[in-house]
């Protein structure tokens, strides 16, 4: 919708088409219905976000940066607000004004939207030594010619709302590489079977590690999720782009630190204290204070400690154990979920066979790319919206060029 607003603006006669009967489906569910459309952080920060081929979007992020986004939206009726992490919405914390905003621009600009339209093959003509577009066909045998067609199809995740990978296999035919396609920002499996019993409970202000081996790959604070088959929440699924890679060889050592605000000393005093005041108490009775009830029968089980023995006869070693399982809940993470639950697909087609500057393909004149189709994609925060809009406005203008 963007590329096509931003073409009719240069004058072209654009035809958007959509499988689905409507637009924008996936936009709609995005930050869980809210869209978190941008990030209002300074290049730097955005280029740092980015995990994949930040360098190929220096010139996009450049023609169409995170506050052009933010200026358009205004412009086009949809103001918006800077949240936690500099996470921009719209101030309605509605996703379908951002659909709406767009939407109403498509029809001002005159493109024409074709709904139910499933685009099957990418045809190409040769023009001297030169390989171009010439027409897409859809399932149901309609023809579409142009000078420029735009692949904006998306990845492979949540594929109810229409991206099933289709713009894969259209760049592969036309001689794209594909870089492997995997699911990203997504949850994990772990081994243990107490993460069923943990399942539902949601931990504020934790401190993740993740571990190969000796090796600490990743660390973050914030919020997670057990669930039946593992973990979940902001710090994992942001976590399982950076460690998915090595994941996929090995499994991962996660540890949670249960209470990050308090060093190894004040755990103590404040379990002394704790034990104090319910010194006739069993072990298992004496955690209430301190952790969610699921996780109590967890932590004893982990710390080896009997949960009838009496708080005053628990030993100083067996202190530090608790303390130790406290600072260091242990899992393994064994694998990703799958593309159902993935916020995106991480690869892609290969950025070396596109231009940075006008998301041209360096193979066929006259084919574009933008969005997730592309082997780019950076962590959660509004990042992989922006990435999106900036390639789609460079894909729109590198389009627009070709037609004068
Ligand atoms: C649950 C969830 C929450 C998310 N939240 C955020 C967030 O808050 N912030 C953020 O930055 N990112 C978020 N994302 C990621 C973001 O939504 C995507 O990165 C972004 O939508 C990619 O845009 P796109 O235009 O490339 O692809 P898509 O949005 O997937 O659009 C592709 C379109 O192409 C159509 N299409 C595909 N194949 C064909 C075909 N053969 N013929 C015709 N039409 C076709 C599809 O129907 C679809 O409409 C979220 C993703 C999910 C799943």
């Amino acid at each position: 919708m963007l590329a096509g607003i931003i073409a009719a603006r240069n004058g072209c006669e654009v035809t958007i088409l959509e499988k689905n009967e409507k637009c924008g489906k996936k936009l709609f569910i995005t930050g869980k219905g809210r869209c978190n459309f941008t990030n209002a952080s300074d290049r730097e920060e955005i280029l740092q976000a980015i995990l994949t081929n930040p360098k190929f979007m220096y010139s996009s992020l450049n023609q169409f940066s995170n506050y052009d986004v933010m200026g358009l939206f205004d412009e086009l009726g949809c103001p918006c607000k800077v949240e936690r992490g500099n996470r921009v919405f719209p101030s309605s914390d509605h996703s379908s004004d951002v659909i709406g905003a767009l939407l109403r621009e498509c029809k001002r600009l005159g493109v024409k939207i074709c709904y139910n339209t499933v685009v099957k093959e990418v045809h190409t003509h040769m023009v001297g030594e030169v390989q171009c577009f010439s027409t897409v066909v859809t399932t149901d045998h309609q023809k579409f010619s142009g000078d420029a067609l735009i692949l904006a199809t998306g990845g492979l995740s949540y594929a109810s709302t229409g991206s099933t990978g289709d713009g894969y296999h259209f760049a592969k035919e036309l001689g794209h590489h594909i870089v492997g396609t995997r699911p990203g920002l997504v949850p994990f499996v772990a081994k243990e079977e107490y993460c069923k019993k943990l399942m539902g409970l949601s931990l504020r202000n934790v401190a993740i590690r993740i571990l190969d081996g000796e090796k600490e790959l990743y660390s973050d604070f914030g919020e997670m999720l057990f669930t039946h088959f593992g973990v979940s929440g902001p710090t994992l699924i942001s976590a399982s782009s950076v460690v998915g890679d090595v994941l996929s060889k090995r499994p991962l050592k996660l540890f949670i630190d249960l209470k990050p605000a308090l060093s190894e000393e004040q755990l103590d005093e404040r379990i002394l204290r704790d034990f104090e005041e319910c010194k006739n108490k069993n072990f298992n009775n004496s955690l209430d204070g301190l952790l969610p009830q699921k996780l109590i029968p967890i932590v004893i089980m982990l710390t080896g400690i009997d949960e009838y023995k009496k708080v005053n006869s628990i030993t100083v070693k067996e202190r530090e154990k608790l303390i130790s399982v406290i600072k260091n809940f242990p899992l393994t993470l064994i694998s990703l979920r799958g593309y159902n639950e993935a916020i995106i697909t991480r690869g892609g087609v290969d950025v070396k066979e596109v231009s940075p500057k006008t998301m041209e393909s360096k193979l066929v004149k006259g084919i574009f790319f933008a969005g997730e189709v592309l082997d780019v994609d950076a962590v959660t925060g509004g990042y992989n919206l922006q990435i999106a809009w900036s390639t789609a406005y460079a894909a729109a203008m590198g389009a627009s060029a070709i037609k004068e």
